[in-house]
């Protein structure tokens, strides 16, 4: 029988095995998917033996994205711009590691505004940790003309828009503001607006009209700054579809059929979100 597991530490309240478990009986496939709590210090061993432990590979989540991609014996361009890795698969007895958070940003767009285009576009991303690296680089790779990258501690956006290039350009949280004048596309890759975190603090009112506005939080479904941007009548997608859509390709590597997304996974995850 095919397993994959997602591993992190702790890894209690991870959803990844609602959204595979339902693929796999979708597809009728003989299968399972596993929650696996990895300490840190077995980290090498079992992600390098990953096949000895019963899997074809694995998720991976908090906090150990970084270190497998220090692991793993061979990791793509994009996932090597990234530098962390959220999917391993095990392949002509080698470990890849693959990173689809950007993917699955891009395909969450892209279902939730039709005519969206990214080519040509100012977009404006709030935050600048590792959901953030992974989100730059796909936007990118989509053509976007320029990101203002806007973080708290401005060192790390400077870091950021040093490493992706001249079509990044980093700015204080004070300039928040005024920066989203420009913006085709406004992203919050932060934690702020996240259940028992505190708010994202913005004024919407330069915002240009077409502009469309996403968040990668997903609890709550609809963040204060989604609703404020669907109050003014904003194009708005919310972050769930982000976590269905980055799983996709992992699920194609150990299971080999490339899963649909579909209205029925995303309520079964809004009332597991619920409990
Ligand atoms: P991370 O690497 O820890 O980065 C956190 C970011 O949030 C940093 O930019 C940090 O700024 C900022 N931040 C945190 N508290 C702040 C505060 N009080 N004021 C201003 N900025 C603050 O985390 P991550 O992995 O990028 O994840 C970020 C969020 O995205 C989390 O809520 C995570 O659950 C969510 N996420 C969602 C998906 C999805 O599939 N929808 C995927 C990945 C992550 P500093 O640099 O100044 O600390």
């Amino acid at each position: 029988m095919q397993k994959a597991c997602v591993i992190g530490w702790p890894i209690k309240h991870s959803r990844s095995p609602l959204i595979h478990k339902y693929w796999l009986k979708q597809y009728g496939l003989v299968g399972d998917y596993e929650k696996v709590a990895v300490d840190p210090k077995n980290l090498e061993s079992f992600i390098l033996d990953i096949e000895n432990f019963g899997f074809q590979g694995c998720n991976v989540t908090i906090p150990h994205k970084e270190k497998v991609f220090e692991i793993v014996t061979v990791a793509d361009p994009l996932t090597q711009s990234i530098g962390a890795v959220n999917t391993v698969y095990f392949e002509n007895n080698t470990v890849y590691g693959l990173n689809t958070d950007g993917y699955g940003f891009i395909s969450n767009l892209k279902s939730g505004v039709r005519e969206i285009k990214f080519l040509d576009m100012t977009c404006v991303v709030i935050g600048a940790g590792g959901a953030s690296r992974a989100i730059i680089a796909a936007l990118l790779g989509q053509g976007v003309a320029h990101i203002i990258l806007i973080n708290r501690t401005i060192e790390k956006a400077e870091e950021l828009a040093n490493h992706f290039g001249n079509r990044v350009s980093s700015a204080k949280f004070s300039e928040l503001n005024n920066s989203i004048s420009k913006a085709d596309l406004l992203v919050n890759t932060t934690s702020l607006g996240m259940t028992g975190q505190p708010e994202l603090e913005i004024n919407l009112e330069n915002l240009p009209p077409h502009c469309c506005v996403t968040d990668i939080v997903y609890a709550p479904l609809e963040t204060n700054l989604l609703k404020q941007a669907r109050q003014r009548g904003n194009p708005t997608v919310d972050g769930l579809g982000m976590l269905l859509h980055q799983a996709a390709p992992g699920f194609e590597k150990w299971f080999g059929i490339f899963p649909k997304v579909t209205k029925d996974l995303r309520n079964i995850i809004i009332d597991d979100l619920g409990k």
